[in-house]
């Protein structure tokens, strides 16, 4: 079977095309997700690529940087939607830098050295600094991000593309003609590859915000209750935790008094407090209205009344600033500790049952 180099490349250029106008697609209708559209672009520059070498059949110096540059400009938009996904700077200097480089490795063998070797000198730097660029990139694949099988595989389909190009330039020094047919195809192998890497790295990356979405509290950035629980269950390794529910004293006056918005700025300014006193170990949910469980790595029961003790004082002693107005505050803990085998949720309950004997005992104070 033989293909000749146009048919392959021009599949090459058709192939791009496709994903490039699937990608915008998709992110037309899912804006916030620019890692799209950075694919999207990344696969324009692999079409352009693709349609110079088609469209001039023996490209003259110019025409050949051009496109050596748009196939590193792939590398570099597909390396950026990754890091985005990431949550990372998606054009990071030494990624920035790889086209030029690919330009300059290109075209300066014709400029400076002796012309009978500058094609053989231009081909080897210019596969040299894009398969640096692709290997750098798998690297980065591979070594960051959260593990996953799509991972892994695009991953290796960039650091593939080495062997790929020591291929066509033996299978080419050896004088065997069918060298740049075995690059193309190769080439639009570790595409595929890629590309469904792209797909499934991005239903992946929205299934986690997602999930993520559901187990936070959008009003103060706190986890919610299933958050909370589901948290609870990972890090809990049988060890005792303390327990603490806070609750804002007497709130329906301060909503009456100063609206809804001012009460909301106070459960956000609650909430920014208490986290401000935890350690890394602990979580804090906001479980109702203006109710939040905190709890405590740390099963001391004297150092878990200190805690609460501190976070009760500290919102009695600064009101809450919300435009003009200064507003007080103050906040009622139940302390329990988690007892060896026992369920969170009955630990909770007694925090809580601690909770109503400190409103009982008076509000702003904190009981175990
Ligand atoms: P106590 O000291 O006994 O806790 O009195 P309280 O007024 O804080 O308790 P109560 O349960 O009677 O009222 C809680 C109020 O919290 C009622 C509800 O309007 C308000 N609330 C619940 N969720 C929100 C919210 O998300 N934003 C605002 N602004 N208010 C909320
Ligand atoms: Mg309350
Ligand atoms: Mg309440």
């Amino acid at each position: 079977m033989t293909l000749d180099h146009a048919t392959l490349q021009f599949c090459s250029a058709l192939m791009y095309g496709v994903f490039a106008v699937m990608f915008a697609g998709l992110w037309s209708g899912r804006r916030k997700e620019r890692n799209l559209l950075l694919w999207s672009v990344c696969n324009l520059f692999g079409a352009a690529g693709s349609l110079a070498f088609l469209l001039v059949p023996q490209p003259p110096l110019p025409v050949l940087a051009a496109s050596f540059t748009c196939f590193s400009g792939t590398i570099l938009f597909a390396g950026a939607g990754i890091r985005l996904i990431d949550g990372r700077r998606p054009f990071p200097p030494h990624m920035v830098l790889m086209p030029p480089v690919v330009a300059a490795a290109c075209a300066l063998p014709f400029l400076l050295a002796p012309a009978a070797l500058a094609p053989l000198l231009s081909l080897a730097l210019t596969t040299t600094a894009l398969g640096t660029h692709s290997v750098m990139l798998g690297l980065y694949v591979l070594r960051n991000g959260r593990p996953s099988f799509s991972r892994r595989a695009g991953g290796v389909a960039l650091l593939a593309y080495v062997p790929a190009y020591l291929t066509w330039i033996i299978l080419d020094i050896t004088g065997h003609a069918p060298g740049l047919q075995f690059l193309l195809v190769a080439d639009q192998m570790m595409n595929y590859v890629l590309v469904m890497a792209f797909f499934t790295m991005a239903e992946e990356h929205a299934r986690r915000v997602l999930s993520e979405q559901a187990l936070c509290d959008e009003l103060t950035g706190s986890l919610n209750r299933a958050g909370l629980y589901l948290k609870a269950g990972e890090r809990a390794a049988g060890r005792p935790r303390a327990v603490l529910m806070a609750d804002l004293d007497r709130f329906k006056a301060i909503n009456d008094r100063h609206g809804h918005a001012a009460g909301d700025a106070v459960i956000r300014a609650f909430a920014e407090r208490v986290r401000g006193a935890l350690d890394a170990g602990d979580l804090v949910a906001r479980f109702g209205g203006e109710e939040f469980v905190i709890l405590l790595a740390d099963p001391d029961p004297d150092r878990a009344m200190e805690r609460a003790e501190a976070i009760r004082r500290s919102l009695a002693a600064t009101p809450v600033r919300w435009n003009e107005a200064a507003i007080a505050a103050t906040v009622s803990f139940g302390v329990a500790v988690e007892e060896e085998g026992e369920d969170l949720a009955r630990a909770i309950e007694r925090a809580d049952r601690a909770l109503y004997a400190a409103k009982a005992g008076g509000r702003n104070r904190v009981a175990a």
